[in-house]
């Protein structure tokens, strides 16, 4: 079993990379990808766990980019010592910094106070700031029953953008991976939420960026949105790869490890 979707502590997880190994060995997962958002900082030690557990272990990233909140790229196997992705991924935790503080702001002008010490204390001080850390304090002081309350109400809410960090384009996300010797491949296309055609237009323009993948199986796509994908992977001439998008528990109680629907193709459709 695998699973090429995961995050930890490095991004918004709940787990370190120790952790997170030691929960895919109990799962029963043999082939595990670290992806954190925007960050390759819990790869070396999420490589030395999973080597002394025995598990196969693929590094990974998961990067936003501009154009659609949900448009995300994950990329597999580049070398994260490479010096152009290494640099890109502190900027994208400095952004993410300059983010946080008008996001603090952005709650104090809709009547909310919470300090950003204790967003990077729920973060584990981690350089990567995400939303769910906010929520996850926004919940602490009773300001929201539920993470997804959190984001409905503020961190997902229309006037967001207007305080949204500076993204890569597709095209310079995909460049970023592949310069790394990485494979670029399209995270959860159902969470675009476009219709299908406009849906297809983006798929092909990121082909045309040299996009080597799609995530046809993920936690939340229906088994009819996963034949879907594949056919339009097999069209495009996509790798299929397959992943949960574990966060833990506490930030998507819905998302297990290794739990998406896993069935075998007709042909070997990643190699690593
Ligand atoms: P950020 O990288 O800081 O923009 O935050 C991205 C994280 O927030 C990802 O884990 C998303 O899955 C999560 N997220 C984004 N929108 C929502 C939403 N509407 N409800 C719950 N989680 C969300
Ligand atoms: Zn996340
Ligand atoms: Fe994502
Ligand atoms: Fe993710």
């Amino acid at each position: 079993m695998l699973d090429l979707h995961v995050h930890t502590t490095f991004s918004d997880g709940q787990y370190t990379p120790e952790e997170i190994v030691n929960l895919a060995v109990q799962a029963g997962i043999d082939t595990l990808s670290i992806t954190d958002h925007d960050s390759i900082a819990g790869l070396p030690s999420g490589k030395a766990a999973a080597d002394k557990a025995g598990i196969k272990f693929i590094n990974g990233i998961e990067i936003s980019c501009q154009g659609n909140r949900e448009l995300h790229l994950l990329g597999y196997n580049f070398d994260y010592n490479e010096p152009i992705l290494a640099a890109t991924c502190m900027e994208f935790a400095r952004l993410r910094e300059e983010r946080a503080h008008r996001i603090i702001d952005f709650l104090l002008e809709k009547g909310v106070k919470i300090s950003l010490d204790e967003v990077r204390e729920i973060a584990h001080g981690s350089a990567i700031i995400g939303r769910p850390h906010f929520a996850l304090v926004l919940l602490k002081h009773g300001c929201v029953a539920s993470i997804q309350e959190a984001f409905d109400k503020y961190l997902a809410a229309a006037d967001f953008d207007k305080i949204e960090r500076p993204k890569p384009t597709a095209e310079e996300g995909i460049s970023l991976i592949k310069n790394a010797g990485g494979i670029p491949v399209l995270a959860h296309p159902a969470l675009l939420k476009l219709k299908p055609e406009a849906e297809e237009e983006l798929i092909k323009r990121l082909v045309g960026f040299g996009l080597v993948g799609m995530e046809c199986f993920y936690s939340l796509h229906s088994p009819e949105q996963v034949d879907y994908y594949c056919s339009i992977a097999e069209k495009y001439n996509l790798i299929v790869t397959g992943g949960s998008d574990f966060h833990g528990e506490k930030i998507k109680p819905k998302i297990k490890m290794g739990v998406f629907l896993q069935k075998p193709l007709d042909k070997p459709q990643i190699n690593f």
